[in-house]
C-alpha cells in the first residue's frame, strides 16, 4: 500500500464519569506514512496513552477522523474492531511485562498470541524470537528473563500476527539507556525487514532518535514535530510545526519565551518565507534602540 498508513485529523477523546469529563485529546492531527517509525513524546497526562488506545482499536474516538490501514476507526462494529485488533495492529501496552503468561515459555507465549489471529507460518515464533535476540532463550519462562529480554519477548508477542502497525507505549521506560538502545536497534532492523509501520511513545530523548520523526503532544494535540536530517549520525534537528486546516499553528514554548511573545505577533511575508516577530516596537523602544 502506498500513501498514509495512519491518518488522524481533529481527533477528540473524552473520558466521562458521573462526576466529570476529561477531554484527553482535543483535535489531534497525525499522518504516518507506510513503513515509517514515529515517536510520540510529551509530558505525563498529555494524552499519549489515550491516543495509542485509539490507534489500537481499544477505544473509539468521540469525534474526528482516524483511518489506519484503510480502516475507519470511527465507524466499526464490535466484530470489525475485534478483527482489526487481531490482524492489523500489534499493541505493546504501557508496563507490558504484565501481558506475558508466566507459566509458558518465551516461545509458547509468542505461539499463543498467534492462535487468536489468522493462521501463520509455523516457524514465525522462532523467527521473531531469533530476530529479537532471544534465539537461545526460547524455552525460558518470563520470570527467568531480564528486563530487556522481557521487552523483547513482549515485542515478539505484539508482532506474532504480522500486524501492519506496531504500537508500543513507553516500551523502554524501565530499561537503562544501553539496554534500551540494544532493544530498539534490533527492533528497528526487524520492522524495516517486515515493512511494519511503528508508532512508539517514549520519554527518553536518546531513544527518539530511532524514529524518523518525533511528534510532541501537548494538551491532547500534536504541537511540534522534529525530523532528523543529515542521517542518523549527524542528527541535525529540523523543527516542524503542525498546521491544521484552518492554518493554525502552535509555536514551541521555548521560542515564545525566548522572544517574549504575547497575545499578538507580527507576520512578515518575504518571498518564500514568513517571519514571526514581536509586535511593532513602541515609539519609546525606537528611541532607545
Ligand atoms: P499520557 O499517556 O500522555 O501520560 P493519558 O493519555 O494517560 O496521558 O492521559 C491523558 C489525560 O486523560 C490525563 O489528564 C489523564 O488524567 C486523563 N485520563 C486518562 N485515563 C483516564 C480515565 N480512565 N478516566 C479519566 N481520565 C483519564
Ligand atoms: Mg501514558
Amino acid at each position: 500500500m502506498n500513501g498514509p498508513m495512519i491518518e488522524c485529523e481533529g481527533l477528540v477523546y473524552i473520558y466521562k464519569s458521573s462526576q466529570l469529563e476529561v477531554v484527553a485529546l482535543q483535535g489531534l492531527d497525525l499522518r504516518v506514512e507506510t513503513g515509517e517509525m514515529v515517536a510520540i513524546a510529551g509530558r505525563s497526562g498529555s494524552g499519549k496513552t489515550t491516543f495509542m488506545n485509539i490507534l489500537a482499536g481499544l477505544d473509539a474516538p468521540n469525534a474526528g477522523k482516524a483511518v489506519v490501514a484503510d480502516q475507519d476507526l470511527t465507524r466499526m462494529t464490535e466484530s470489525q474492531r475485534d478483527r482489526y485488533r487481531q490482524e492489523t495492529v500489534g499493541y505493546l501496552l504501557q508496563r507490558s511485562q504484565a501481558n506475558l503468561v508466566t507459566h509458558l515459555s518465551a516461545r509458547e507465549n509468542v505461539e499463543l498470541a498467534t492462535l487468536t489471529g489468522p493462521p501463520v507460518r509455523d516457524d514465525r515464533a522462532k523467527h521473531l524470537l531469533d530476530r529479537l535476540g532471544l534465539g537461545g532463550r526460547m524455552n525460558e519462562r518470563p520470570e527467568n528473563l531480564d528486563g530487556g529480554e522481557k521487552i523483547r519477548l513482549a515485542l515478539a508477542v505484539a508482532l506474532a500476527n504480522g500486524p501492519r502497525v506496531l504500537l508500543a507505549d513507553e516500551p523502554t521506560a524501565e530499561l537503562d539507556t544501553t539496554t534500551a538502545h540494544g532493544v530498539l536497534t534490533d527492533l528497528y532492523r526487524l520492522l524495516d525487514d517486515l515493512d511494519t509501520t511503528a508508532v512508539f511513545v517514549t520519554h527518553d530523548p536518546e531513544l527518539e532518535r530511532f524514529a524518523g520523526r518525533v511528534i510532541q503532544i501537548r494538551d491532547g494535540k500534536t504541537s511540534t514535530e522534529t525530523r532528523w536530517t543529515g542521517g542518523r549520525e549527524s542528527m541535525v534537528a529540523d523543527e516542524l510545526v503542525i498546521m491544521d486546516r484552518a492554518g493554525r499553528i502552535q509555536l514551541p514554548r521555548a521560542y515564545v519565551e525566548k522572544l517574549g511573545l504575547k497575545e499578538r505577533v507580527r507576520l512578515h511575508l518575504e518571498g518564500d518565507r514568513i517571519s514571526i516577530l514581536p509586535p511593532e516596537p513602541t515609539a519609546k523602544d525606537d528611541r532607545n534602540g
